[in-house]
């Protein structure tokens, strides 16, 4: 089978630091603690109990802390764009008023570039369609910032189709010779109709019809944290309702600007860019809640979304 792709898109290790600030003695993990452009990192906060108040900062954002009841300790996730410039950054954290620092190296990501040649109706756009993008650019920017406050996913994250990466995250586009935004997800190969499942629970911020992306579908699962499901054929959710790990929110399709049917699949932590394929992987330090609270095995969740 042809391998099918959006055209245009829009826009390891772990260091224990230990601070002991006269008021209280912490330490603060960062895993890793070197990155590459669009991945994610995990804080993770020792030497605390439940009834502490963490709060943290990461590139000038505020970074939702979270108690992990398993393994006694607070935990933050932080997202680092995939136009994040390399170099070395601050993380902070207060616990109880006493500070705390550590830095997380980004380095540059080799995603490579791609070239096209498109016919000019497929790159140039009427004002109508121009003041449509902007409309659609303005309101995804909008909903990255209005997150639920609480958390509601819960253990690992699953891709939501079980096809291989046809086009990967960060990859740059030359359309005619035009510099385009980096690959802001990963495109899965899958078949027209093929179910689309969440990846984990959470609420739907967005399910409409956008000019790129087609009719596009973003979970919003709380503290800052969006996955969303690109140029379907179907839509089967609605925006407010609540979705769960291995639901069914959606049919594989080809609406948008894409060449073909197959999903495009992206993360968005704190308004970052990030790698889901990556995401995954670092999601499995929370694989403890799914067996908490009675297990959601990745097998039954790929068996599940088989039409
Ligand atoms: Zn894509």
């Amino acid at each position: 089978m042809k391998s099918f792709f959006c055209i245009i898109s829009f826009v390891s290790c772990s260091v224990l630091f230990i601070y002991n600030s006269g008021q209280a003695s912490f330490s603060l993990r960062l895993i890793p603690r070197t990155v590459v452009q669009g991945e994610a990192a995990l804080v993770e906060i020792e030497g605390s109990s439940f009834q502490d108040f963490l709060r943290g900062r990461f590139l000038g954002k505020e970074v939702p802390f979270l108690y992990d009841a398993n393994s006694r300790t607070w935990r933050a996730l932080l997202g680092i764009d995939v136009d994040q410039a390399p170099g070395v950054y601050d993380v902070r954290v207060w616990k109880n008023d006493a500070p705390a620092k550590a830095f997380i190296t980004v380095k540059p990501g080799d995603f490579g570039t791609r070239r096209l040649t498109l016919p000019p109706s497929m790159t140039r756009f009427d004002e109508k369609t121009l003041a449509r993008i902007e409309r659609e650019e303005a309101r995804l920017k909008l909903l990255w910032t209005q997150s639920l406050s609480r958390k509601l996913w819960r253990g690992m994250f699953f891709r939501p189709v079980p096809g291989e990466v046809t086009g990967v995250f960060g990859q740059r586009t030359l359309v005619n010779g035009e510099l385009r935004s980096p690959h802001s997800g990963v495109d899965l190969k899958a078949e027209k109709n093929e179910n689309v499942i969440c990846s984990n629970h959470g609420r739907v911020a967005l399910a409409d019809n956008l000019f790129f992306s087609g009719n596009s579908v973003a979970i919003d699962h709380g503290q800052g944290l969006f996955t969303m499901y690109f140029h379907l054929n179907e839509i089967l959710v609605k925006e407010g309702a609540l979705v769960e790990k291995g639901q069914i929110i959606g049919r594989v399709g080809s609406t948008g600007r894409a060449t073909g049917p197959h999903l495009h699949w992206g993360i968005r932590l704190n308004g970052a860019r990030i790698d889901p394929m990556k995401f995954i992987s670092l999601s499995r330090r929370f694989a403890d809640e799914d067996s908490a609270s009675g297990g959601t095995g990745e097998d039954s969740i790929v068996q599940r979304q088989k039409p």
